[in-house]
C-alpha cells in the first residue's frame, strides 16, 4: 500500500467557551438557547461609542485552563482586533489575542494508539477571545438570519503543536483535553450546543522526511469520531494526490459527515489578512505572581492524579479507573459511595451498574439523580450483612431512585427485608414442595440438580426475601 510510504502530521485548534454567566466584555448573558437577539446591547451589537470592559471571571477561567494545561500564564498579554469582514460580526472585528497570548507552552499526555506509550502533544498557546454571532441559513426560505446572543461570549482558543501522526491520536488528544477542561469546570465543553468547536491542520509527507507537506484546514466536524473521519479521508485524498504526482493546495475545507467527504469552502480562508493591531479600547492583561501563583494552588484534582488516587485508594483496575473517571461528577459520586461503605469493590459495581444503567433509561446527569452516595452505601451495608438479600437489592434500589427514600425505610415499608427465621424458611420450603409436586419427588429420589429450581421457587414465593443460603441448607436436609 502506498499510503504506508505517507507519515500525517496533524494540528488541533480548539475553541472552548468559557463557563461565565456572562459574556466577555459586556453584562449580557451567556445563556444557551434564549430566543435570538435577546441576550444584546450597544457593546455586543457594535453601536457607536460604546465600550468594552473585560469580565474578570473569564480571565480567572482562561488562567486556570492554561494552568491545568501546564501552560505558562504570561504576565502581560495584549488582545488585538482581528479584523474581518462577516455579516454575523457587527464590528467586523473580533476582540482576540495575537502576538502576546495569555498562555504558552503546555501539553496534553495521551496513551498512543499502537504502543499504548505516553505520548505528550505540545500545546503551543491558549489565549483568549470572543465569539461571532450565528447566521442561520436553513430556517427561513431563501433568508439568512442573524442572532447575536452569541456574539462577544468568552473563549479560549488551545492551540497544539503539529505533534499528532494518526486520526486515532487526534481522537485521544480532544477526549483528553475535554476531560480536563471538565474536571477544571471552566467550560460545558459540549460539541452539541457548540461550547467545544475543533478545526484540524492536516498535511502529509513521505516517511523519514522532516520537512512539512503543504497542510489544509478541516472544518466543520460536529463530533470527535467526526474529527477521526475526517482526518482519514482528506489524508487519502492528500496521498492520493501527492502519489499521481499533483499537488496539495493550501485551503480551508468543509466536512460533510452524511456524505463521508471534505470538500473546499467557499470562503478563501488561506488569503485572509487579518490585519491584527493592538485593541485600543482595552488595557494590556497584567496578571501579577501572587495572583497567578493562587490560581495554580487552587486548581482541582486533574484526571491523571484522580486515577491514581482512585486506583490506590479502593484497589480497581486501571482499566476499570478509565471508565469509572470520564467524567467528574461520577468519579466523585463513586468516591463518596465507596468512603462511606468501605468497600470500594461493591461500590464500583453498583455506581458502574445500577446508577449507570438508571441514568443512561432516563437521560439524567447525576446532579438530577434521587439517590444520594449516602443511602446508597447504606444499601451495600445492609447486603453486606445479611438484612436484604441481592435479589432484594436491586428491588430496593429501584424505589430508592422512584421515591428518594433511604434503603432501610424502603425495605421496611414494602417488606423486602431478607427473612433468615428459620420457621418462615421452613413454611415456604414445604409449600413450595406441596404445590410443585412433580420436581418435589424427583428431588427426594435423589436428583439432586433439582435443588437450583426448587430454590427458585422458594425465592419467587418470598419475593426474594428468603437467605437463599439457609434455603439451600434446608433443602438439602430434606433431600438427605
Ligand atoms: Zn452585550
Amino acid at each position: 500500500m502506498s499510503r504506508e510510504r505517507f507519515e500525517m502530521v496533524v494540528g488541533l485548534e480548539v475553541h472552548v467557551q468559557l463557563k461565565t454567566r456572562t459574556k466577555a466584555f459586556c453584562a449580557c448573558s451567556t445563556d444557551f438557547g434564549a430566543p435570538p437577539n435577546v441576550n444584546t446591547c450597544p457593546v455586543c451589537l457594535a453601536l457607536p461609542g460604546a465600550l468594552p470592559v473585560l469580565n474578570e471571571r473569564a480571565v480567572e477561567l482562561a488562567t486556570r485552563a492554561a494552568l491545568g494545561l501546564g501552560c505558562q500564564v504570561n504576565p502581560v498579554s495584549v488582545f488585538a482586533r482581528k479584523n474581518y469582514f462577516y455579516p454575523d460580526l457587527p464590528k467586523g472585528y473580533q476582540i482576540s489575542q495575537f502576538d502576546q497570548p495569555l498562555a504558552t507552552g503546555g501539553f496534553i499526555a495521551i496513551a498512543a494508539k499502537d504502543s499504548g506509550a505516553e505520548l505528550k502533544i505540545g500545546i503551543t498557546r491558549l489565549h483568549m477571545e470572543e465569539d461571532a454571532g450565528k447566521s442561520i441559513h436553513d430556517r427561513y426560505p431563501g433568508a439568512t438570519a442573524i442572532d447575536l446572543n452569541r456574539a462577544g461570549v468568552p473563549l479560549i482558543e488551545i492551540v497544539s503543536e503539529p505533534d499528532i501522526r494518526s486520526s486515532a491520536d487526534a481522537g485521544a488528544y480532544l477526549r483528553t483535553l475535554k476531560q480536563i477542561l471538565q474536571y477544571l469546570e471552566v467550560s460545558d465543553v459540549s460539541m452539541e450546543e457548540g461550547s467545544l468547536r475543533v478545526d484540524a491542520n492536516i498535511s502529509v509527507r513521505p516517511q523519514g522526511q522532516s520537512r512539512l507537506g503543504t497542510k489544509t484546514e478541516v472544518k466543520n466536524m460536529n463530533s470527535f469520531s467526526g474529527v477521526e473521519r475526517a482526518l482519514d479521508a482528506e489524508f487519502e485524498r492528500q496521498c492520493a494526490l501527492l502519489d499521481s504526482g499533483g499537488k496539495v493546495e493550501q485551503q480551508t475545507l468543509l466536512w460533510d459527515g452524511a456524505r463521508e467527504v471534505v470538500r473546499p469552502s467557499r470562503t478563501k480562508e488561506g488569503s485572509h489578512d487579518y490585519r491584527y493591531f493592538p485593541e485600543p479600547d482595552l488595557r494590556p492583561l497584567m496578571l501579577d505572581d501572587k495572583w497567578i501563583g493562587d490560581a495554580r494552588k487552587h486548581l482541582p484534582e486533574l484526571p491523571d492524579a484522580r486515577k491514581k488516587r482512585l486506583g490506590q485508594d479502593f484497589g480497581i483496575a486501571p482499566i476499570e479507573i478509565e471508565q469509572l473517571t470520564a467524567a467528574p461528577a461520577l468519579a466523585e459520586y463513586f468516591e463518596a459511595v465507596a468512603r462511606a461503605s468501605g468497600d470500594g469493590k461493591a461500590a464500583y459495581n453498583w455506581v458502574m451498574g445500577e446508577v449507570l444503567a438508571v441514568l443512561k433509561a432516563t437521560g439524567n446527569d447525576l446532579s438530577h439523580f434521587r439517590v444520594r452516595p449516602a443511602d446508597l452505601a447504606q444499601l451495600l451495608s445492609l447486603v453486606r450483612d445479611g438484612t436484604v438479600s441481592h435479589t432484594a437489592a436491586k428491588r430496593v434500589f429501584a424505589l430508592m431512585v422512584e421515591t428518594g427514600k433511604p434503603p432501610a425505610q424502603v425495605a421496611a415499608d414494602e417488606g423486602l427485608s431478607q427473612v433468615g427465621d428459620e420457621d418462615a424458611i421452613a413454611t415456604w420450603v414445604d409449600e413450595v414442595l406441596v404445590e410443585h409436586p412433580e420436581e418435589a419427588k424427583r428431588y427426594l429420589a435423589g436428583e439432586k440438580k433439582l435443588q437450583g429450581v426448587l430454590v427458585g421457587f422458594v425465592m419467587k414465593k418470598s419475593k426474594g426475601r428468603a437467605d437463599p443460603k439457609r434455603v439451600n441448607q434446608l433443602l438439602s436436609t430434606r433431600g438427605g
